[in-house]
């Protein structure tokens, strides 16, 4: 499933917009945005964001 992976279009799962391979995988498929919204609700993990 990842052996095109370079040329795939990933999307984010929660808005849709169109990502990156970077963010999808270092987002766990979600776009910045989204992915800063549920990092800043899940507080338990601050201590380990980038
Ligand atoms: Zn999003």
């Amino acid at each position: 499933m990842t052996e095109n992976e370079e040329k795939e279009e990933h999307h984010c799962e929660v808005c849709g917009r169109k990502i990156s391979k970077e963010e999808y995988e270092t987002c766990d498929g979600l776009c910045w945005e989204c992915w800063d919204d549920q990092m800043t609700e899940e507080c338990e993990f601050e201590e380990d964001i980038i």
